[in-house]
């Protein structure tokens, strides 16, 4: 059987490109190594050079400033909610968080062990569809960081603009859209995101933080949670997730081959519209997020009744449209649509969706 289309959430899909490439030299790191990169130490020459090479792509494709230094971490972003207080309260009590869906409630329930937590502005009035206006949020004078989920990977919601916190550290969650269109990486304290949805496999998670913000780390914070320490080991306090780096730098590689975020955003943004865009016309589906704040990357939607669900999926999966069901707290489909996702599996989903739907009211 040959590849199907894969719209999963995370882990999700690779650029095939990247994965033939790492098949290639599976046994045989570029044919000289004599092993496979799994099997390196992460002290060699070789190892050094591919994580280096790794960093330097990510700079390149993000255009991060010097200033800031690049973590190559483990954990996924569950592990960052704790990290983030433990580095960045230094001597404040108390951090600013928005509060657009489920993954901005688990980063202000894990900030809560260590600080208040004063919530600046909740979508939960209308069941997280909305991104609260900038009139309505509630920032505090005392609090060390603001923290946000730039993209809501479960609701399907995406700030349009970068949040004007008026020169406070801004922190974002960046899992389900980081390397999905060009950022201003001058604007954050600290960007994260686990590896697994847009940029290599489980197992990595990537940190970008201001160097100025180094050093605020609370003395029980352990030490392989402590920023400042990887900082000062390039990442190699401890064994790092080697085979997920070495991955995550095949498919900057990919990206920079394509033209980089710019020449990515173009097409994830004429992705998005075109699903949007038939969801929209059809009276048979629906999505319920206002429409400047979708996710280009995250695509959640509704049939006419939740009883055709399971029907859809099982004929999803015959054209082998896979990981379509939607997540369990909201019910309903959810396509994720990420950069490994191709065009030509969205014509299809879309194609799919057509023929059901017309098949509902014969
Ligand atoms: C997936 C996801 C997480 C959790 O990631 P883990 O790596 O499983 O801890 C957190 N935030 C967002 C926005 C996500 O998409």
């Amino acid at each position: 059987m040959s590849r199907a289309f894969n719209f999963c959430a995370g882990p999700a899909a690779l650029p095939e490109e990247v994965l033939k490439q790492a098949q290639d030299e599976m046994l045989d790191w570029q044919h000289q190594a004599g092993c496979s990169v799994m099997e390196m130490s992460h002290r060699s020459a070789e190892f050094i050079s591919i994580i280096e090479q790794a960093e330097q792509d990510l700079r390149d494709l993000l255009a991060i400033p010097d200033r800031y230094k690049v973590l190559f971490m483990q954990g996924g972003a569950s592990s960052q909610f704790a990290m983030l207080p433990m580095n960045l309260l230094g001597e404040s009590t108390q951090a600013d968080y928005f509060n657009t869906g489920q993954w901005s409630k688990k980063a202000i329930a894990e900030a809560k062990r260590y600080c208040d937590v004063n919530v600046v502005a909740s979508g939960d009035d209308q069941n997280f569809c909305y991104v609260p206006k900038a009139a309505d949020w509630k920032l505090s004078e005392s609090a060390a960081y603001v923290h946000y989920v730039a993209n809501e990977t479960i609701g399907g919601l995406e700030f349009a603009e970068v949040p004007e916190v008026g020169g406070k550290v801004l922190v974002a969650d960046m899992s389900s859209t980081l390397l999905s269109r060009p950022i201003d990486v001058s604007r954050y304290g600290v960007i994260y995101a686990g590896a697994q949805k847009n940029i290599g496999p489980a197992g990595l998670t990537l940190v970008i933080i201001d160097e100025s913000l180094l050093g605020n780390a609370s003395a029980q914070t352990p030490a392989m949670f402590n920023y400042e320490i990887a900082a000062k080991n390039g990442s190699l306090y401890n064994t790092p997730p080697s085979y997920s780096i070495y991955l995550a730098g095949l498919v900057f590689k990919w990206l920079k081959n394509l033209g980089g975020l710019e020449a990515m955003a173009e097409i994830n943004e004429r992705k998005a519209k075109k699903l949007y865009g038939f969801i929209d016309q059809s009276d048979f589906y629906a999505n319920p997020v206002e429409i400047e704040s979708r996710s280009w990357m995250n695509v959640p939607f509704t049939l006419a009744s939740a009883d055709l669900d399971k029907e859809f999926l099982v004929q999803a999966e015959q054209r082998r449209l896979l990981n379509l069901k939607g997540h369990r707290s909201v019910g309903g489909m959810r396509a994720s649509i990420y950069n490994a996702v191709p065009e030509k599996a969205v014509d299809a989903l879309i194609e799919f969706m057509a023929d059901f739907e017309q098949q509902q009211s014969r």
